[in-house]
Formats: C-alpha cells, structure tokens, sequence
C-alpha cells in the first residue's frame, strides 16, 4: 500500500503556498490542483496510453521513474498551452479578481510545475515532442539534495503563506495549519523512501487521489483562518 505516492513531488506545492501570498484571494484549492495539473494530465494519459512511463527500480536515488514519452503534459510548449488553459478556466470561476490577473496568477501556478520539474527530472523533459532536446537538471539522482531543495522550498513559501492571515477559533483553526505543513514536511521527507510501485495503475490512482486529497485539506485548513484584508 501507498507505494503510488512516490508520485507525489510536495515540492510543487511551495508555489501554491508562494503565489497565494501573492494575492489572499486566490483560492488555494485552485493554486493547490494547478500546481500539479501537468502531472494530473501525465497520470492520466499513462493510464490510457497517451504518455509512457517504465518503471525500474533504481533508476534515480528518490524514485524508479523512466519518463520515456510525456510530449503532451511535460513539454515546455505543452506547458505553456495548459498554463493558459487553466489559468483561464480559473479567470472565468474567480469573478472578484479581473480577467487578465486571474489568469496570470493560475496559469503561473501551472507553469511553476515546469519549472521545478526541470530541477529534478533526469533529461527526459521535451521541447516540443517526443524527439530533441530534452531537459532535466537531475536532482533526483540524490537523495539528500532533493529532500533539501523540496524542504526548502516548501518552507521558505509556507512562512511567506502563513503570515499572512491569523489562527481562527477552534482546534483546527488554532493548530491545523502548524500540523498541515508538518503532514507535507512528513511526505517530503518519507515519499523519496518509499517503495517502488507495482504497476502504472497503482501509481496513477494514487498519485491522482493524493493530489485531490491535498488540495482538499488545504482549501479546508485555509478555510479557518482569518484573513483581514
Ligand atoms: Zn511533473
């Protein structure tokens, strides 16, 4: 069990944290799902045979991910296309924002994804298709340095996150931020140990409910805060 949730990179989510400061009014299950929607794509399209993805145990330190074809979730050209996509799918559910900044916020969240993947991934990351150039600073090669620049990362955005807003009443609002960023430091930590997954479906399934599941407490935990304006 939980072997799919090697898929997790929490990482991405110092953006949703980062970019929520940014502008308070921003929901942060939008920014939470938007940081992750090229991987919500990638599970998706390996599930059906769009994408291709081997699994070999101890391909890198942190998980045994060979990410052979993901022109459409994973290309910077495909990453531009979906963070406008998204981006304005969000403008057009947040009315009190303007169009223009809705956009640019959300579709950021999604692009930020690129960005970090690039960071991490071994060069498996396209232009444009599945032949080229292909990009990927490989940081998940070591175990320790992933966990450090995630943790990081994460940290450094949560702080900026928090500050912004104060404890509201009741247990959750009083402690369930502090032990919301102690679940995601918790994965940061535990997912690059965790073991290999049998198969593609296991991952996928996974990986997509986690996703979901995050956002979820995120917007709930964000929900009993205090913001003044
Ligand atoms: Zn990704």
């Amino acid at each position: 069990m939980l072997e799919g949730l090697s898929g997790m990179f929490i990482g991405h989510y110092s953006a949703s944290f980062a970019l929520k400061r940014l502008d308070s009014r921003v929901p942060i299950f939008l920014l939470m799902i938007g940081v992750q929607f090229m991987d919500f794509l990638f599970m998706v399209f390996i599930l059906f045979g769009v994408e291709r993805m081997e699994i070999v145990p101890g391909f890198t330190e942190v998980n045994a991910f060979v990410l052979s074809y993901m022109p459409y979730s994973h290309s910077l050209v495909a990453a531009l296309f979906w963070s406008v996509v998204y981006g304005a799918a969000c403008a057009f559910l947040i009315k009190k924002l303007g169009f223009v900044r809705a956009l640019l916020i959300c579709g950021a969240a999604v692009f930020s994804h690129y960005i970090l993947d690039v960071l991490v991934h071994t060069p498996d990351m396209p232009i444009l298709s599945g032949t080229g150039m292909k990009l990927g600073l490989g940081i998940w090669k070591n175990r320790i340095a992933t966990i450090i620049v995630e943790g990081a990362f994460l940290s450094l955005a949560w702080f900026a996150y928090i500050r912004m807003s104060q404890p509201g009443p009741g247990a959750v609002g009083k402690y369930g931020a502090s032990v919301f960023f102690g679940f995601l430091v918790a994965l940061t930590v535990a997912t690059p140990f965790m073991p290999v997954p049998k198969t593609i479906f296991e991952l996928s399934a996974q990986a997509l409910a986690g996703y979901v599941i995050i956002a979820l407490l995120a917007r709930w935990i964000d929900s009993k805060r205090i913001y003044v304006a």
